[in-house]
Order: structure tokens, then C-alpha cells, then sequence
């Protein structure tokens, strides 16, 4: 244990890690507790895929390289409609370090983060889990853990998923809404891996999602059920608020919207790494709002697309998947959306 930590950060996921990650890289050596033991499986399967801007963020802390080895690099994506293709969109045009989507297991990407975080001198301690919370009359904040010990810090991260304690304790509501039908998903062995990531549009309305996910295996997620397939719940959840004294809500427990375009386990690290301010600095760098609305509005439109049933709509929407190809200025849009620059 890291007696004279004053921050403390609940939760070693992919937020909490890189949270730690940034801390750490700025001197300060945060205690990072994690609820499930060392060894233990985490439930999987689980987040995928890792977006340009988010393994550029990752680049100076020393992880990139070892995360691209154990990943597989995807640069295409095809929408298609009945077998006929809409559109292309290429992501080796993209003018950046990392120009692909990185597909690699959540566990193996925490796996790497924990190490980092090992080699930057900070410890993961794990089977321990926070209880309660309080902020005292100076901000900062009392935390109760598993093994019976309090302790009190300047700041706590609450990292720890949708279902956070640290969110619960200080009565934070959760609000938000589930997407009506739900989704479904499965890991599948196929004899040979596809080049690109495929969007189906379904004629009956809906969607399918093929992944490559590297060594002979992809990942279908659908908004129709097939055989195999394990139900994927899709929530928009928000905590009413994510600073209260000196505790501040990051990742899922933050925000939770399901993969949504596969971008769940990027946000988490994204917002993870957007919060590295020195202790007295209460302000943090808070990115996630603007981010995260603007990833929400794009899902959405997705989303709505993906439903269209009747014949005007879906030439409509052929024609606009089009036009966002074959016209530059909509296809350095769209390819800019896909690395995670939502700036516009
Ligand atoms: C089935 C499924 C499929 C998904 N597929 C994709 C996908 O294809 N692409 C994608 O980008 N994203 C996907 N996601 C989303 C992605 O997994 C999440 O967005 C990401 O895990 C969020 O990271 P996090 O660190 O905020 O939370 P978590 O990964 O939930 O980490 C929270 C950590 O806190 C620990 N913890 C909990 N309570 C406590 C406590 N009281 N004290 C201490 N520690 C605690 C937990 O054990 C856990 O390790 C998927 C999610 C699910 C469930």
C-alpha cells in the first residue's frame, strides 16, 4: 500500500489504468485499488477496439508500440446493403501516427496498462474494493475499504464501472435510457480473416457489425438475434454530475453508452488520461462532456440510418453513404469522426 498517496483512484479498468498512467508520468504516485483479486477473470468478453487519437494519447506514456504488437490493425470499412457495397472509407489516408482502428481484447489491454503502471513505480492493489465515500468539510475525502481500513485523500477518481460505488455513496444519479430491442454479439473462429470491418445495413431495417479481430476471428454484433449471439445491452447513462468535493467520476462510471461504434473502452481511456491535474488543481481538464455529446449525437444518427425500412429512405441514405465517399471534404469528415477527432 502507498501510505502517503493523497489521491486515490477505485478501480483498475481501462479508465482507472490510464488515470494512473497519467499521474504517474506527471510524479505523483496515486494508490489504485481494484475490487476483483489478482488472477481472477474479469467478465469477458468486452471492449475491442482502440481508436487513433486515443493510441496517439497513449504514445508518450510508453504503451503504443506494446499494444499495436498485440493487437490487429484495421484500415477499411465497407457499409453494405444486401451484399452490394455503399461505401469505402480507407484509413491509411488518414494524416496521423496511427492511421487504423487497433482491435485488442479489453483484458489484454489492461494486462499491458497494469504493467506500465508497475514500471512507472505505482501498484495495483488487488481483491480490495472501496465501500463508502465521504467528503469531508474541506473537500477531501474519507474512503471506506473491503478489508475494514479508512483513509482519508485530497482527491478520489472513481474509475469503478457503470455500477460505481463511489458514484453510489455520495448519491450521484445515473440517468439515462436503454436502446429499445437491444443488441447482440458473438466471437466467432472464421477460416480466414476479412481485410476490412463491414457495416450491413439490413434491408428489414437494422444493422450487423463484422470486426477482424486478427488470428482467424472476427466479432458480430447485430441488432437482430442469431445463433450463438449473447445479448449486448446499450444504455446512455450519465452521472448528474462528475466532481463533487474532491472526488471526480471517470470512464463508465462517468458515462456509460455501451460500445456504441466501438468506442467504449477509447473513451474510457480518453477520459482516464484527460484527468491528470496536480492535486491542488481542482479543476481537472474535464474533456469528456463536449466528447462525449458529440459522440452521442453521432451514434444516433448512425443508429437512425441503420433503421430505415422503406424504399425512398434507403436510396436517400445510399445516396448520402455516397457523397460521403466520393466527396473529399465528407470523407476526410467521416474518416476524421472514425479516428476520434469530433472536433467539428
Ligand atoms: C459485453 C460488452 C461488450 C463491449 N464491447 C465493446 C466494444 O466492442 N468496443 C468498445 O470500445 N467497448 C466495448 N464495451 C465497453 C467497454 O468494455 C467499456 O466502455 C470499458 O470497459 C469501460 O472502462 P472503465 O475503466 O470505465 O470501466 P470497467 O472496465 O468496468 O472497469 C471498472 C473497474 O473497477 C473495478 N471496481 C468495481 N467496483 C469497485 C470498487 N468498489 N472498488 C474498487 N474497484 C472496483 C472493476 O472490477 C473494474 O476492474 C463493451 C462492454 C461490454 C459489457
Amino acid at each position: 500500500m502507498n501510505s502517503d498517496a493523497q489521491i486515490l483512484i477505485a478501480g483498475a479498468g481501462p479508465a482507472g489504468l490510464s488515470c494512473a498512467l497519467g499521474l504517474l508520468r506527471l510524479g505523483l504516485v496515486p494508490r489504485i485499488v481494484e475490487r476483483v483479486p489478482a488472477g481472477a477473470a474479469r467478465s469477458s468478453p468486452r471492449g475491442l477496439t482502440l481508436r487513433p487519437r486515443t493510441l496517439a494519447l497513449l504514445e508518450p506514456l510508453g504503451v503504443a508500440e506494446r499494444l499495436i504488437a498485440a493487437g490487429h490493425k484495421v484500415s477499411a470499412l465497407r457499409v453494405e446493403e444486401g451484399g452490394r457495397v455503399l461505401a469505402r472509407f480507407d484509413l491509411s489516408t488518414l494524416a496521423c501516427g496511427f492511421p487504423f482502428v487497433l482491435c485488442l481484447p479489453e483484458d489484454v489491454l489492461v494486462s499491458i496498462l497494469m504493467e506500465r503502471v508497475n514500471e512507472l513505480g505505482g501498484r495495483i492493489e488487488a481483491g480490495l474494493a472501496v465501500t463508502n465515500i465521504r467528503i469531508e468539510a474541506d473537500s477531501r475525502v474519507q474512503a471506506h475499504f473491503s478489508d475494514g481500513t479508512e483513509a482519508v485523500y485530497e482527491r478520489v477518481i472513481g474509475a469503478d464501472g457503470a455500477n460505481s460505488a463511489v458514484r453510489t455513496a455520495l448519491g450521484i444519479p445515473f440517468t439515462g435510457y436503454e436502446y429499445p430491442g437491444g443488441w447482440f454479439f458473438s466471437d466467432e473462429a472464421v477460416d480466414e480473416t476479412p481485410e476490412a470491418g463491414v457495416l450491413s445495413l439490413l434491408p428489414g431495417g437494422g444493422m450487423a457489425f463484422t470486426l477482424p479481430c486478427g488470428a482467424g476471428r472476427v466479432r458480430r454484433v447485430s441488432t437482430i438475434a442469431f445463433e450463438g449471439a449473447l445479448p449486448l445491452p446499450i444504455c446512455v447513462r450519465r452521472a448528474q454530475s462528475v466532481e463533487r468535493g474532491g472526488v471526480r467520476l471517470i470512464g463508465t462510471a462517468a458515462a456509460a453508452h455501451g460500445p456504441f461504434g466501438g468506442v467504449g473502452m477509447s473513451r474510457a481511456v480518453e477520459d482516464g488520461l484527460s484527468w491528470a491535474p496536480a492535486p491542488d488543481d481542482s479543476a481537472g481538464t474535464g474533456a469528456t462532456d463536449q466528447t462525449l455529446a458529440a459522440m452521442l449525437e453521432l451514434s444516433e444518427t448512425v443508429f437512425r440510418a441503420g433503421r430505415i425500412k422503406g424504399g425512398a429512405g434507403r436510396f436517400f441514405r445510399a445516396y448520402v453513404l455516397f457523397l460521403c465517399e466520393k466527396v473529399p471534404g465528407f470523407r476526410r469528415r467521416v474518416l476524421r469522426a472514425l479516428s476520434g477527432d469530433l472536433s467539428d
